[in-house]
């Protein structure tokens, strides 16, 4: 019998959202997200979430000891039959640390997922995406345009591109990606962790089916 532990390792706009979706609905496994653990914690009334929402404000990054405090909990709380963990570890320092914390639970990581995208791909994705300036809609102009261009159908506002989404910082961001990742995986690697390869460059349907082989052999269900 074996639980999912899983890691999923992709860079924003990999398609990572819908396709850990898809895994914790067919697994019955709960998403553990870092970053929705501490927006829910900055809202609470708590001198954790006081000092989290503090950090935030200044823009700081959150230290790892806040990050695997509260992981720690939600892990003790719904971890029992395996989960997901979303956008953590970020870093080699990280996935060290998320070891050792996940040692003291007596659990530890039994499948990295590692989802690679072409840059090229990402870039089409991302660069062309835009939003609405007064209901945050998002549009695509290949894959989701606006009925008329520029503006929002719902709300007829003008819809522009997000700083995030510019070339420059999506090529920038990657590398910093890029960087980090390949050092997540080179740990987990020599931790003889399965680690599953998947090409996030095909359509979703492919992405979808590759994920379901790999985890349903890791289960015994292949
Ligand atoms: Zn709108």
């Amino acid at each position: 019998m074996t639980t999912l532990n899983l890691i999923f390792l992709g860079p924003p706009g990999s398609g990572k959202g819908t396709q850990s979706k898809f895994i914790t609905e067919t697994y019955g496994i709960p998403q553990i997200s870092t970053g929705d653990l501490l927006r829910a914690a900055a809202k609470a009334d708590t001198p954790l979430g006081r000092e989290i929402k503090t950090i935030m404000q200044q823009g700081k990054l959150i230290p790892d000891q806040i990050i695997n405090r509260m992981l720690e909990e939600t892990l003790r709380e719904k971890g029992g039959k395996g989960f997901l963990l979303d956008g953590y570890p970020r870093n080699y320092e990280q996935a060290v640390s998320l070891d050792g914390l996940l040692e003291t639970l007596g659990k530890q990581i039994n499948v990295v997922l590692n989802l690679a995208v072409s840059e090229s791909l990402l870039l089409e994705r991302l660069t062309m995406r835009r939003v609405c300036s007064s209901c945050a809609a998002t549009y695509h102009l290949k894959y989701q345009q606006p009925k008329k261009p520029g503006t929002c159908d719902s709300c007829q506002s003008s819809l522009y591109q997000r700083d995030d989404d510019k070339e420059d910082t999506i090529r920038k961001r990657f590398e910093i990606f890029n960087q980090a990742n390949e050092k997540i995986v080179g740990f987990y690697r020599s931790k003889k962790v399965t680690l599953v390869d998947i090409s996030g460059d095909g359509p979703i349907e492919n992405v979808t089916a590759a994920i379901k082989k790999a985890l349903d052999q890791r289960l015994g269900r292949a």
